[in-house]
C-alpha cells in the first residue's frame, strides 16, 4: 500500500488525477517488486533442476553449466533491481512520475533478460529424445505461466519474459517440422497470445482496483486536510474574536473569559487582583510622531507588559486606546499588586525610551473584593482615575472613599435624566463687576444641582455624568434654555439689567462633540433674544483647537456672541489664544489672584495680561477675588473687571438682581 507522505500536502490538491495516476503506478511497481522477490527463488530452483536433467541426458556439460550461470546472473540482476526499489520503498509515495517509470523500465529490462535466458532452453531439445524435449517444453511453458500469475499487476514484465521464451519454443517446433511439431507450435503460439491477453487484462484489473483504493485514500486525505484547515480557521477566528489585532493581547471579551476562568468554578475573586493601566504622555507621542509610531509604541507596550507579567501568570488585555487591564492571583509578597504596579511604573520609561518621548503609566488597583471581574475592573478604573488626579505615573488602590464616590457617581448618573426633566438642575449666577467693583458688567451662569442624597454636586461631575450617559446634548440644551429664561427675567427687571449679558460655560468636550453653534443660535432665536446678550466661556484648549470646535467658535462669534477665554494662564500657550479675532474677554485664573501678593511671577502675569487686553481691546476679568487686599492689588495694577466671593457668591437670579439693585442704589446715594 502506498503511504501518503507529509510532503504531499500541497501537490495532491491542484492535480488530483495526476496524483492518482502516480499512486497507481507506484502500486504497480511495489506489486511487481513483491512478485519478483517470490519468483527468483523458484526460478533458481527450476533452473537447477533443468540443468541437472540436461547434464544427465547429454554428454556435453559445458552448455548446461553456462546456461545455469546465465540463470543465476539474470536472477541476481532481477533481485538487485528489486532491491534498489525496496531501498527507496519508504519514500515511494514521494517518487515522482519519471522516477517510478524509470524503475518499472528497469524491472521490465531485467525480466526481458531473464526471459531471453529461458529462451535458450530449446537448444537443449533434441528431436531424437522426445521425453527430454517434453520436459524442457513443459518447464518453459510452466515458467511462463508462473510469470503471468505472479506479475499480474504490470503487463510488460511478464510479456517481455514469456514472449522470447515461448517464441523460441515455437521457432524450435516449427524448425523440427512434422505434423505434431507444427500442431504443437500452433498451440504454443495460441498459448503465447492467451498469456499476452491475460497479462493485459490482469494489468487493467489491477490498475482499476488500485485506482479505487487510492481514490478512497485520496478522499480520506482530502478530508483530513479539509478538517485540519477548518480547525485552523476556526482557531484563527476564535483568536481574532478574543484578541486585540494591534497588540495581540486579549480584547475585552477575551479578557473577561480568561479572567473568569482564572477565578475557577467558585467564581470568587476575593484573592485576585485587577489592575487598570493608562499610559501617561502617550497622546503627546502620538501627536508628535504620528499614528504609525503611536501604534508601534502600543505594540511595544503590549509586549513589555506580557514579559513583565508572565511570572505572575497574569491575564493581560488591551482595554482600548492606551488603556490596559491585568488580572492575576497574587501568591506572595513579591506578587503584591502594589509591588507589581511599581515595577511597571519603574520600567516603562526604559521600555519605551527609544521613541524619544517620555512615557509613564498610572495604575489603579482593586483587590480583596468578592465581586465579578467586570465590577473589579470598574473599581480599578476608579482607582486609576484617582492615580491620574493625584499626579500620574503612580498607583492607587481602590478603597472605601473611592467606593463611596463611585456609588454616588452611579446615583448621579442614574438620576440625571429626571433632574433635567424636573428642572432640579438649574442655573445660579455670579456677577462680574467693572469700575473697581461699582458697576454690574455681566453675569456668569453656573450649573447647580442639589442631589436628594448626595447634596450639592460639582458642576464638572454633572457634565462628566452627562457625557457618560449620553445626555450631554440634552443637558446643554436645558442649561441654555434656563439661561435664556434668565435673560428674559433680567430684561424684565428694569433698565439696570436690560443689557447685562450672561456668560455660559461650555466644556471642551461639548464644544468638539456637539453642534453647539447651531443649538445656541436656534435657542436664542426661539426665545427672541439678541446674540450680544450671550457670552460663551471656553478654555484655552478650545481656543487653540484647529478642528471642528474652532469652526463652531467662529460661527458663534460671527453671529455676534462674545467669546470668553476662561481659566487663562493655566494652559500651555496662553498668549497665542488671544490672537483669535473673535475673543472678546479673558478671565485670569484664580490661582494668579490668590498668589498676587506673594508671587512676583503671578503679579507680572496679571499685569501683562491687563496691558495686553488694553492694547488688543480685550476685556480682562480677574477671577476669584476673595479679599479687600486682592481687590486693592488688582486696582493698583489697572483695575480689570472683577469676579469673586468678595463681591457675591453665585446665587439664584432673583437674589443677584436684588443684590445688584441694592448695590446700585447704595452707589447712587454715595455719589449724591
Ligand atoms: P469656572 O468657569 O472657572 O467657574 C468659576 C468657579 O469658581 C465657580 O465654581 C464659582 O463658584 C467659583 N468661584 C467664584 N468666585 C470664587 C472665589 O472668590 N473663590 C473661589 N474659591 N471660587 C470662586 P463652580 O460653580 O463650582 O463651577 C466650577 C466649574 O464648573 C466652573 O469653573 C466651570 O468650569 C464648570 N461649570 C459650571 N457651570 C457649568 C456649565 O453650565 N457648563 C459647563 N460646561 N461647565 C460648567
Ligand atoms: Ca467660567
Ligand atoms: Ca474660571
Amino acid at each position: 500500500m502506498v503511504e501518503l507522505t507529509s510532503g504531499s500536502d500541497a501537490s495532491i490538491l491542484p492535480a488530483a488525477d495526476d496524483v492518482l495516476a502516480r499512486w497507481v503506478r507506484a502500486d504497480q511497481l511495489l506489486s511487481v517488486r513483491r512478485s519478483v522477490r517470490a519468483v527468483v527463488p523458484s526460478s533458481m530452483a527450476v533452473g537447477l533442476a533443468t540443468t541437472a536433467v540436461a547434464l544427465y541426458s547429454s554428454a556435453d556439460w559445458m552448455f548446461p553449466v553456462a546456461w545455469l550461470v546465465l540463470v543465476v546472473v539474470s536472477n541476481a540482476f532481477r533481485a538487485f533491481v528489486c532491491r534498489s526499489v525496496r531501498s527507496s520503498e519508504g519514500s515511494l509515495g514521494g517518487l515522482d512520475e519519471p522516477g517510478i517509470a524509470g524503475r518499472l523500465r528497469l524491472v521490465t529490462l531485467s525480466s526481458f533478460l531473464s526471459g531471453c535466458v529461458w529462451a535458450l532452453l530449446p537448444l537443449f531439445c533434441r528431436s531424437e529424445a522426445p521425453s527430454e524435449t517434453l520436459f524442457f517444453m513443459t518447464v518453459v511453458c510452466g515458467v511462463c505461466a508462473g510469470s503471468v500469475i505472479y506479475s499480474a499487476a504490470y503487463a510488460p514484465v511478464p510479456v517481455v519474459f514469456f514472449t522470447p521464451a515461448l517464441g523460441a519454443v515455437t521457432v524450435w517446433l516449427v524448425g523440427a517440422g512434422g505434423f505434431h511439431h507444427n500442431a504443437l507450435a500452433l498451440m504454443v503460439f495460441v498459448y503465447l497470445v492467451t498469456l499476452i491477453h491475460a497479462s493485459v487484462r490482469g494489468d487493467r484489473a489491477f490498475r482499476a482496483s488500485s485506482r479505487l483504493k487510492n481514490e478512497a485514500l485520496f478522499m480520506a486525505s482530502e478530508l483530513r486536510h479539509t478538517h485540519a484547515r477548518s480547525t485552523r480557521a476556526a482557531r484563527e477566528l476564535d483568536f481574532r474574536a478574543n484578541h486585540d489585532s494591534l497588540t495581540g493581547l486579549f480584547n475585552r471579551e477575551g479578557f473577561f473569559e480568561a479572567a473568569s476562568r482564572l477565578g475557577g468554578e467558585t467564581g470568587s475573586h476575593r484573592d485576585h487582583a485587577a489592575l487598570m493601566l493608562d499610559l501617561d504622555g502617550f497622546k503627546a507621542v502620538n501627536d508628535a510622531f504620528g499614528h504609525k509610531t503611536g501604534d508601534q509604541v502600543l505594540q511595544d507596550v503590549g509586549h513589555w507588559l506580557q514579559l513583565q507579567l508572565v511570572k505572575h501568570h497574569a491575564v493581560v488585555g488591551r482595554w482600548g486606546g492606551d488603556e490596559f487591564a491585568v488580572f492575576y492571583k497574587p501568591r506572595g509578597p513579591q506578587d503584591a499588586p502594589e509591588a507589581v504596579a511599581q515595577a511597571l511604573i519603574d520600567s516603562i520609561g526604559h521600555a519605551t525610551s527609544h521613541y524619544g518621548g517620555q512615557l509613564g503609566v498610572s495604575v489603579g488597583i482593586c483587590t480583596g473584593h468578592d465581586c465579578s471581574v467586570a465590577e473589579m475592573l470598574s473599581f480599578s478604573d476608579e482607582a486609576l482615575y484617582e492615580a491620574k488626579r493625584l499626579g500620574r505615573n503612580r498607583c492607587h488602590r481602590f478603597d472605601d472613599a473611592l467606593h463611596g464616590r463611585l456609588l454616588s457617581r452611579r446615583d448621579i448618573e442614574r438620576d440625571l435624566s429626571d433632574a433635567i426633566a424636573s428642572r432640579a438642575i438649574c442655573v445660579w449666577y455670579q456677577p462680574i463687576l467693572g469700575e473697581g467693583g461699582r458697576r454690574l458688567h455681566s453675569l456668569e451662569a453656573l450649573l447647580r444641582w442639589q442631589h436628594p442624597r448626595h447634596g450639592w454636586v460639582a458642576p464638572s461631575d454633572v457634565i462628566f455624568a452627562a457625557a457618560n450617559t449620553g445626555l450631554a446634548e440634552r443637558l446643554l440644551r436645558h442649561i441654555l434654555s434656563e439661561v435664556c429664561v434668565g435673560l428674559q427675567q433680567l430684561a424684565a427687571a428694569g433698565a439696570h439689567f436690560e443689557d447685562v449679558p450672561v456668560a455660559m460655560n461650555v466644556s471642551p468636550r461639548e464644544m468638539s462633540q456637539l453642534p453647539v453653534d447651531a443649538i445656541v443660535l436656534e435657542t436664542l432665536e426661539r426665545h427672541g433674544l439678541p446674540a450680544h446678550r450671550l457670552q460663551i466661556e471656553i478654555t484655552e484648549e478650545v481656543a487653540l483647537d484647529a478642528s471642528a470646535a474652532k469652526t463652531r467658535l467662529r460661527a458663534l462669534a460671527e453671529a455676534g456672541i462674545s467669546i470668553v477665554i476662561d481659566d487663562f494662564g493655566v494652559g500651555y500657550s496662553s498668549l497665542a489664544s488671544l490672537r483669535g479675532e473673535h475673543v472678546r474677554q479673558v478671565k485670569i485664573d484664580r490661582s494668579f489672584i490668590l498668589n498676587l501678593a506673594s508671587s512676583p511671577g503671578s503679579r507680572l502675569m496679571v499685569e501683562a495680561v491687563i496691558r495686553l487686553g488694553q492694547s488688543l481691546f480685550i476685556e480682562v476679568v480677574a477671577e476669584g477675588v476673595e479679599s479687600q487686599e486682592e481687590l486693592d492689588a488688582l486696582n493698583a495694577l489697572g483695575s480689570p473687571l472683577l469676579q469673586g466671593f468678595y463681591f457675591m457668591r453665585p446665587a439664584p437670579l432673583a437674589k443677584v438682581i436684588a443684590w445688584a439693585g441694592q448695590r446700585a442704589s447704595h452707589t447712587a446715594s454715595a455719589h449724591t
